[in-house]
């Protein structure tokens, strides 16, 4: 599938405040969402509005996302109007006051219509895609069972309504406090895999997934 931009920003995806941060380009967006490993998805019903958090995956031009059929949102509705927001905080931002206190990050946000994949080899095809998204496991574990894949619903929502905004530079101050006794800067933050740890019932000797043992040590879940 095509990775060109197919549109640019939506009047509701155009970011109005910070705009010198704002990306629209599908690449770029695709980047970020391929360093995260939890989404946020919102989405209003008849209780009022949920965000909840959820792994995802892409796939050319829509982001996916499953969960149980009984799961609040899943039970929304099979065609959703979904707010879906992914963060990646690297670094606090502390400023000579308080007031200008920041961070640096890397978001992504995604409106749309997420619709319900009912065709048996796409949603399988898109439970890979999602599985895979922080380490490529789907090929070689246990297929999921009938029963697995019944209790399961698969939403696609389309990459083409969305905007990206990065922050990466230290803080910004008024020209008061530049001489004053604040310290100012940024403490980075990175998140990385740990050593993978056998689960307490593990029989026998299996081998460590070269997937799995790929991850240790990399940040999220970039090799
Ligand atoms: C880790 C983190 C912490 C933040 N903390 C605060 C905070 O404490 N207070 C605060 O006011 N703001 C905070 N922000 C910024 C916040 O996400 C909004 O960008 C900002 O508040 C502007 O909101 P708005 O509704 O006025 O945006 P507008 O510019 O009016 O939004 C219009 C459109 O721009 C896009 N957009 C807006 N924000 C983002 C985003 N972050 N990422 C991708 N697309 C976006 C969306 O498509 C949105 O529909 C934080 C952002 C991050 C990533």
């Amino acid at each position: 599938m095509s990775t060109e931009s197919t549109t640019g920003p939506s009047p509701r995806t155009t970011v109005r405040r910070g705009k010198n941060r704002a990306e629209y380009d599908q690449e770029h967006i695709r980047s970020i969402l391929a360093a995260g490993v939890v989404a946020h998805v919102g989405v209003t019903t008849d209780d009022g509005p949920i965000v909840l958090p959820m792994a995802y995956g892409v796939r050319g031009e829509e982001i996916l996302i499953h969960g149980a059929v009984a799961n609040a949102m899943m039970k929304a509705g099979r065609t959703l109007d979904v707010c879906l927001t992914m963060t990646i905080v690297d670094g606090l931002v502390i400023a000579r006051t308080p007031f200008h206190n920041s961070m640096n990050y890397r978001s992504v946000v995604v409106r749309g219509i997420a619709t319900a994949i009912d065709d048996p080899a796409d949603k399988m095809a898109a439970l890979k895609v999602i599985n895979d998204h922080v380490a490529p496991l789907w090929d070689t574990a246990r297929a999921p069972s009938e029963s697995d894949y019944r209790k399961t619903l698969v939403l696609s929502v389309p990459l083409t309504e969305a905007s990206a905004k990065v922050r990466g530079e230290g803080p910004i101050d008024e020209d008061i406090d530049m001489e004053g006794p604040h310290w100012a800067g940024v403490v980075p933050l990175t998140s990385t895999w740990g050593e993978p740890e056998p689960a307490a019932d593990l029989r026998g000797t299996p081998a460590v997934p070269n997937a799995v043992t790929a991850l240790a040590g990399t940040i999220a879940h970039q090799p």
